[in-house]
């Protein structure tokens, strides 16, 4: 992570209605030179590029897991019951508590993680 600490990632997106690149996600090094919008250019067709929001890395981490929650309750909820997915599943914060994490072939852990994490 404190690798890391620097990096701000941001989102473009080109307006030119005639290019195929639609947006575009950028990490960047120094996030104090990514204010001027007129630096952005979309990398399909060169035209100035609009900035849709900036993050910054550990911003972006937590809308990542938050996004890989979401994802995992909502693909539990569909195994689990034959219903439509109500849209507060959408918004859970955790993993369901009999959640652990598998490896492919059964056994109850990833690499990396201590075994008092699947105790
Ligand atoms: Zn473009």
């Amino acid at each position: 992570m404190s690798n890391h600490v620097h990096i701000h990632v941001l989102e473009i997106y080109c307006r030119n209605t005639q290019c195929n690149v639609r947006q575009c996600e950028v990490l960047v090094k120094n996030p104090g030179d990514v204010e001027d919008p007129a630096e952005w250019k979309c990398p399909g067709c060169g035209e100035p590029a609009a900035l849709h929001w900036k993050r910054t890395f550990q911003e972006q981490r937590e809308i990542e897991l938050k996004n890989a929650i979401s994802l995992v309750n909502v693909a539990l909820y569909a195994r689990d019951f034959d219903a439509l997915i109500p849209a507060d599943v959408l918004c859970y914060e955790e993993l369901p508590a009999s959640w652990k994490a598998v490896r492919s072939n059964g056994e109850p852990e990833l690499p990396g993680v201590p075994a008092k994490e699947n105790a």
